[in-house]
This record gives structure tokens, C-alpha cells and sequence, in this order.
């Protein structure tokens, strides 16, 4: 590409903004900063019933209130209207997306349900591991409609990519199963909408959760098969934790960002508790964004 790099911050308007997401943020701008390039807003509300516009408006408002502008596009531009940005307004793309793949490899409706995967595993005394599903659907020309999940064979076999944080890295590509698609509520999944994201876009560059380098096998075979001539580079970098060491999730009121803002805390001050989550700075210590992602990229 021209221009340097390209990346993504690409929030799910699940629940509030927290701690969680600056990490992200802090590694998104910190690459970006680092390798000339810029970075894109994405609204991933894929999940059309996990997602509320109400989220999405408050998640706007946060990354406002936190002095984050992507490059493209503004906070007003998403609140203007549709925008091909917001996966929600793009269901043709990833229609005419689901056309091409169709067209390079098998596509078909399944109707295993979480169940199946455990008569399967209880009968083997493995866990099912792809390629295909437990139940054989390929084979039996299933009609695609509500209440199936549509699977892409993406064959067998592994990926690799040279991860810019965690090194050389491979995994089976289908190691649960054939890659869903399009989820049995009908929702395009998340796999399946940011390899298409990407390539409309221009991203060149995925930093993103450490918890996500297990779907990457599938999504650099997927991009391939969706004629994406060269992968995007990824970063998968640490996760900040609650004290106990457990995951930070969006039910964790505490690190909302907006609330934490509400009681008086600066956001130089929540970029250095979340670098001290990352173990990046001594604690206690307020650091202004720009200083933050000098830190990480
Ligand atoms: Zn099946």
C-alpha cells in the first residue's frame, strides 16, 4: 500500500467503553505511529442482537471525551447516518462477499448445534477438531434459512503469520470446524466480516487481542480465498486482567471508561493505569496518549 500502513479501531457496541479498549487503542495508535500509517474507525455490530445503538452512541461519546480521532472517520460522520464503516449498514457487501467465496470454495447450512459437538466428543473421547462438522452437513445439502449456521470449508491444514509481537506463529485453520459465516440467528459473524472489512478497507495491519491470534489461522485462509493477493500483518498483544487475573469484560462497571471520567479521573490518568495493567509504567503515574503509545508500538 501507499501511504504507510493502515489499521483498525474496531470496538463492538456490546456494552460500555472500558479499560480493556484503551489498552487496544494505546497498541492501535502506537503501531500506527510507529510504522506511518493511519487508523480507521469501525463499528463491529455484526451481532444484531448482542449490539445497541445506544452503545454505539455512548462509545462515540467516550472516544470523544478520551481525545481518540481515528483518521478516518469522525465520531460526527457515524453519528450522521449509514456509513460504510458500521457493519450493520453494509449487509450487500458481505452478501456479494458470500457470492465470491461461494464461488472458490464449498458454502453450506449445518444444523449441529453446541450438542452435537458434545455427543461427538463424548462418543470420541476427543474434542471435534475440523475440517467440516461433527454432523457431516456438507454432505447433505442442507436449505440454507433461520435457525442453521452457514459454514465455509476453508479446507485443511495450517496458517502462519509473523507476529509483530508475539513472533513466528501457525495454527490448524480449522481447528473447531469449518469457519460459520453467517450465525444461526443470521447474524454474519465476526470472523467472516472483518477479513471482508479489511480488504474493502485497506487494512493492512490487525492489532488486536492476544485472545484473537486462535481465529487467525482461519481468517488468513479465508482472505485468500477471497483473492486477498497479500495477508495484513498482525499484532497480538497482552491483555490488561482484573486483579484476580481473570479476564476484564463489559459487565465490569468499574473500568467503564465514562464512569471513571465522571468521578474526576483525567484520561492521562487512565492511559497510565492501563499501561500499569500492562506493566508498562509504575502505578500512579498520569500519562498523556501520545507518550502512552510511544510505549507500545
Ligand atoms: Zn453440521
Amino acid at each position: 500500500m501507499t501511504g504507510g500502513a493502515a489499521t483498525r479501531f474496531a470496538p463492538a457496541p456490546t456494552g460500555r467503553l472500558h479499560l480493556g479498549h484503551l489498552a487496544n487503542a494505546i497498541y492501535v495508535w502506537g503501531f500506527a505511529r510507529r510504522l506511518g500509517g493511519r487508523v480507521l474507525l469501525r463499528i463491529e455490530d455484526h451481532d444484531r442482537q448482542r449490539c445497541r445503538p445506544e452503545y454505539e452512541a455512548a462509545l462515540l461519546d467516550d472516544l470523544d471525551r478520551l481525545a481518540l480521532a481515528a483518521d478516518e472517520p469522525s465520531t460526527d460522520e457515524l453519528r450522521a447516518g449509514p456509513s460504510p464503516y458500521r457493519q450493520s449498514d453494509c449487509g450487500p457487501i458481505y452478501e456479494a462477499a458470500l457470492e465470491e467465496l461461494a464461488r472458490a470454495t464449498d458454502v453450506y447450512a449445518c444444523d449441529c448445534s453446541r450438542a452435537t459437538f458434545t455427543a461427538w466428543r463424548e462418543a470420541s473421547g476427543r474434542s471435534w477438531s475440523g475440517p467440516g462438522c461433527p454432523g457431516g452437513c456438507l454432505g447433505r445439502g442442507l436449505e440454507s434459512r433461520s435457525g442453521l449456521t452457514l459454514r465455509a470449508a476453508l479446507g485443511s491444514g495450517e496458517e502462519g503469520w509473523d507476529d509483530l509481537l508475539l513472533g513466528p506463529q501457525s495454527g490448524a485453520v480449522s481447528s473447531d470446524g469449518d469457519l460459520p459465516v453467517r450465525d444461526r440467528n443470521g447474524n454474519w459473524t465476526y470472523g467472516f466480516c472483518v477479513v471482508v472489512d479489511d480488504i474493502r478497507h485497506g487494512v493492512d495491519l490487525v492489532v488486536r487481542g492476544s485472545d484473537l491470534s486462535d481465529a487467525t489461522p482461519a481468517q488468513v485462509r479465508l482472505a485468500r480465498l477471497l483473492r486477498r493477493p497479500v495477508a495484513p500483518r498482525f499484532a497480538h498483544h497482552p491483555l490488561i486482567r482484573r486483579a484476580d487475573g481473570s479476564k476484564l469484560s463489559k459487565a465490569d462497571g468499574a473500568t467503564a471508561i465514562a464512569e471513571l471520567l465522571d468521578t474526576g479521573r483525567s484520561r492521562e490518568q487512565l492511559f497510565g493505569e492501563v499501561l500499569q495493567r500492562l506493566g508498562l509504567a509504575r502505578a500512579g503515574e498520569p500519562v498523556p496518549f501520545e507518550e502512552a503509545t510511544a510505549l507500545v508500538g
